[in-house]
């Protein structure tokens, strides 16, 4: 089974609107027309609109990078999906680790908005990752097993066409360590495994996993190469259209 390549930018709390706008300026015509990759963009979420402009037409889609799990009401602060499709987002980056571990999102807040994206129509990108105590006490397919399974709990086999996994260390992200290939490949292989019991063989095997933590262009094709990493889920090298396009290119290469 061949699975397309998935390579996601994560732009976090960073930019202006000027930036943001420039930078997806940068990004379509770098890209031009490479049809070998789907990509995505998630800007902040007060820019999605204008960035949604810029990338009109091109081949990225717009993803946000994080949604509510109701529709409306006194949920001050959130966003909904609809709210999210209305601006043009068709993805939306659920289950961040920052979302976890710094505004305290727990496995089945992440759940009750998987199952609200799928159900509003939305692409998810569901992130799941150890910390750096968790690798350390041998806690990583523990942790991991508990947060796909309850993430993606009500959810359809039929349903899981629209999901993508993003494994991602927590240790790896932002702090310029990467897990080795190998270690990476450990992992997603165990995830694929995980969801053909959930979900069977044919499912597991059409899941495409990205892998988060510090991807840049000159680690990229070595992570891009495993057989069970199907793309990549970029923070700090998605802010550089030069880079977000070098892995892009690196993908493209080594699928080759
Ligand atoms: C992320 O934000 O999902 C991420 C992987 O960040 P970075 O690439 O900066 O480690």
């Amino acid at each position: 089974m061949s699975r397309r390549l998935f390579i996601a930018g994560n732009w976090k709390m960073n930019l202006d609107c000027a930036g943001a706008v420039g930078l997806a300026k940068g990004l379509v015509e770098q890209i031009g027309s490479v049809v070998e990759v789907d990509l995505a963009v998630a800007p902040p979420m007060v820019y999605a609109a204008a960035v949604g402009e810029a990338i009109k037409g091109s081949r990225s889609a717009l993803a946000a990078q994080n949604m509510f799990y109701e529709d409306n009401g006194a949920f001050t602060g959130e966003v909904s999906g609809a709210m999210l499709k209305d601006v043009g987002c068709t993805h939306a980056i659920l289950g961040h680790s920052e979302r976890r571990h710094v505004i305290g999102e727990t496995d089945e807040m992440v759940n009750r908005k998987v199952v609200k994206a799928l159900g509003d129509g939305l692409k998810v990108i569901l992130c799941v990752g150890e910390l750096l105590d968790q690798r350390e006490a041998d806690k990583t397919a523990d942790v991991v097993t508990t947060q796909v399974r309850v993430g993606l709990e009500g959810v359809s086999a039929g349903a899981m066409s629209d999901v993508t996994i993003a494994y991602e260390p927590v240790w790896a992200i932002g702090t310029g360590k990467t897990a080795m290939p190998e270690e990476a490949q450990e992992v997603h292989a165990m995830i694929r495994g995980l969801l053909g019991d959930m979900y069977g063989v044919e499912a597991s095997q059409a899941t495409v996993i990205q892998y988060g933590g510090s991807v840049k262009p000159s680690n990229a094709g070595e992570l891009l190469g495993q057989p069970d990493i199907d793309g990549a889920l970029v923070g700090g090298a998605a802010l550089k259209a030069t880079d977000f396009v070098g892995i892009v290119q690196a993908g493209i290469g080594i699928r080759k």
